[in-house]
C-alpha cells in the first residue's frame, strides 16, 4: 500500500536532512520540507533531497506563501520546478491569491498541488480577535477552507480536532492533510492537542504530517515502520 504519511524533515542542516531521508528510504515514506530547511538550501537543497529519496516518495513544499497574487504566482512557477506533489499557500491571503497560486501550478495528473493553510494551530480565539477576527476559531476554519476550495485549492492543512467537520462539510474530493500527530508513547513536544495516527485515518484524514516521533526517535526506521 502507498503511504499516506509525510515525514517532517524539520532541519537547515543538508548533511543532517540527508541523513535522515536516506535512513527512511526504505521506510515507505514521503517527506515534507518546510521554511526551516528552504530558507537554508533553497530549490537546489530539495532537489538533492529528491535524488537521495526512492522513485516512490514524494516531497510536500510547506512554504506558506502570502502576498499579491502575481508575486505568489511567480513564486509557485519557480517552485514548480521541483515537482514538489504539495505546496502550502495561506488562505487568508484571498480568492484572488489562491487561484493565482492554483493557475501557475498547471494542470494535468502529475501537477502540484495546492494545500491552503487555514486557521494556524497556534493561534487561539484571542489571539484571532488581536488581529480583528471575531467569531470562534471553527467558523474562521470553515471560512477559510470554503473560500480555498472556491478559489481552486486541492485541500488544506488542518488539525486532526478539525478533520471531521471539514470531512463533513468539504466532501470527499477535498484533501486533508493533518500534522499534531503523535503514535502511542511518544513524547508531545510543543504540541498540544494531538491525535493517534489510527483515529485521524479514521475520521477521513487524507494524509498525516509526523515530524519528531520518527526523527528524533533512537530507531527513525523502526518508529516509521510501527506508524
Ligand atoms: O515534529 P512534529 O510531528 O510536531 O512536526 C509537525 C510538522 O507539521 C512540523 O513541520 C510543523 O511545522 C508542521 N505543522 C504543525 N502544525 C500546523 C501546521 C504545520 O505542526 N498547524
Amino acid at each position: 500500500m502507498t503511504s499516506r504519511v509525510f515525514c517532517a524533515i524539520d532541519t537547515a542542516d543538508m548533511e543532517q536532512a540527508l541523513n535522515l531521508v536516506k535512513r527512511l528510504s526504505g521506510a515507505s515514506l514521503h517527506f515534507k520540507l518546510g521554511l526551516e530547511f528552504f530558507n537554508a538550501n533553497g530549490l537546489d537543497g530539495v532537489e538533492k533531497i529528491r535524488a537521495a529519496i526512492s522513485d516512490k516518495s514524494e516531497i510536500f513544499l510547506d512554504l506558506k506563501l502570502h502576498d499579491i497574487p502575481n508575486t505568489v504566482a511567480g513564486a509557485v512557477r519557480s517552485i514548480i520546478k521541483v515537482r514538489p506533489q504539495f505546496l502550502t499557500v495561506h488562505a487568508s491571503g484571498g480568492r484572488a491569491m489562491i487561484k493565482a497560486a492554483s493557475k501557475a501550478a498547471g494542470s494535468g495528473a502529475g501537477r502540484t498541488k495546492i494545500l491552503a493553510v487555514t486557521v494556524m494551530t497556534s493561534l487561539n480565539q484571542e489571539d484571532l480577535a488581536s488581529v480583528g477576527q471575531t467569531g470562534s476559531v471553527e467558523e474562521q476554519v470553515l471560512r477559510l477552507a470554503h473560500l480555498a476550495r472556491d478559489s481552486g485549492a486541492d485541500g488544506v492543512i488542518c488539525s486532526p480536532h478539525e478533520i471531521e467537520v471539514l470531512r463533513r462539510d468539504m466532501g470527499d474530493d477535498f484533501l486533508l492533510v493533518v500534522p499534531g500527530i503523535r503514535p502511542a508513547g511518544s513524547a508531545q513536544n510543543d504540541q498540544k492537542r494531538t491525535m493517534l495516527p489510527e483515529k485521524a485515518f479514521k475520521r477521513g484524514a487524507d494524509y498525516l504530517v509526523i515530524g519528531r516521533p520518527i526523527t528524533e526517535s533512537t530507531d527513525p526506521v523502526a518508529a516509521a515502520k510501527s506508524i
